[in-house]
C-alpha cells in the first residue's frame, strides 16, 4: 500500500453502503482521485466537516496496486468554503465549478493550473464580487488549461488578421479552431455569431492572469456570446453537452446522513 499526502479540493460525493461515503477528489499531486471514507455518514465521523464539497483540504491516502479506490486515511480542513454552501445561486456556482472541471480533467494526472484555477476560481466566488464574471473568466482558461487553445486572432478558414476595427460580425466554432470571418462563416452551418468586441474579450481575458481580467467589463451581449461559445467548445472537447448542477445532487451533501 502506497500513502500519498497531498492538498486536494472535494468535487463531491455519494453514500456507499450504510455508514461510508465515496468522494472525489481535485488533487494537487493526482488530479482527480476517488476515495471511500469509512463511517464518514455516522454522526461522529472523525472526518468531521471535511469532506463537504468545495472544500479546500489537506489530505492523506492508502493507495493499493491494481484499486480504482483509494482509502481515505485522514482530512484536514485548509479552507472551508462554508458561504459557498449557504445559499442556492452560491452553491449553483460553485457546483458549476466542480462539474466542469470533474468533465474536463482526467483522472490520475496532475495539472497544477487547473487545481490553482479551481481554487481561485471558488475565493473570487466566496467574495461576491462579480460572480457572473468570475464564472466565464473561469470558463475561459479551464478550456485553455484542458490543453484546447481557440484561435482569436485571424479566420480559422481563409488565415485573415482581423483589424479591431471591423464591424463585420464574425463567427465562432469549436471544431474549426476558433474564430471566422463573416465570408468563410456565412457559409457553414451550425456556427455561433460573435462580434468583434466579443472576440476581444475572450482573448484578453486569456492573456491576463485570472484577478487582473476581473477588470474587464463585458456587456450583457458580449456575456450572452461567450456562453454559447462556451457550450460549443465544451461539446466539441467532452463529446457531449455540460451536464448542469441539479439542486438534488447538492442537497445529497448538505445532511449527515447524505
Ligand atoms: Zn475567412
Amino acid at each position: 500500500m502506497a500513502l500519498l499526502s497531498t492538498t486536494a479540493i472535494v468535487l463531491g460525493g455519494i453514500r456507499l453502503g450504510e455508514a461510508d461515503r465515496l468522494i472525489t477528489f481535485f488533487t494537487h499531486h493526482k488530479g482527480i482521485l476517488k476515495g471511500v471514507a469509512k463511517g464518514a455518514r455516522r454522526m461522529k465521523s472523525r472526518f468531521g466537516a471535511s469532506l463537504e464539497p468545495f472544500t479546500h483540504c489537506t489530505l492523506i491516502v492508502f493507495e493499493k496496486p491494481g484499486d480504482k479506490l483509494a482509502r481515505i486515511n485522514q482530512c484536514d480542513i485548509i479552507r472551508p468554503f462554508q458561504p459557498l454552501r449557504e445559499d442556492w445561486n452560491s452553491i449553483e456556482r460553485a457546483s458549476r465549478m466542480v462539474d466542469l472541471v470533474s468533465q474536463m480533467a482526467p483522472e490520475g494526472e496532475p495539472n497544477t493550473d487547473i487545481f490553482h484555477l479551481l481554487l481561485q476560481g471558488l475565493e473570487y466566488l466566496e467574495e461576491k464580487k462579480d460572480p457572473a464574471l468570475s464564472i466565464m473568466l473561469f470558463i475561459n482558461r479551464l478550456i485553455m488549461y484542458s490543453g484546447y487553445q481557440p484561435h482569436w486572432e485571424s479566420c480559422q478558414n481563409c488565415r485573415q488578421i482581423f483589424k479591431s476595427g471591423n464591424r463585420q460580425t464574425l463567427y465562432f466554432s469549436a471544431s474549426a479552431g476558433g474564430a471566422l470571418c463573416a465570408h468563410c462563416g456565412s457559409s457553414a452551418v451550425t456556427l455561433i455569431p460573435m462580434s468583434h468586441g466579443t472576440r476581444a474579450f475572450l482573448s484578453a481575458s486569456q492573456k491576463m492572469d485570472y484577478a487582473k481580467a476581473h477588470r474587464l467589463r463585458p456587456s450583457l451581449d458580449i456575456q450572452k456570446q461567450c456562453e454559447a461559445i462556451f457550450k460549443n467548445t465544451l461539446a466539441y472537447i467532452t463529446g457531449k453537452s455540460e451536464q448542469r448542477f441539479t439542486r438534488k445532487t447538492v442537497s445529497a451533501f448538505q445532511t449527515p446522513s447524505g
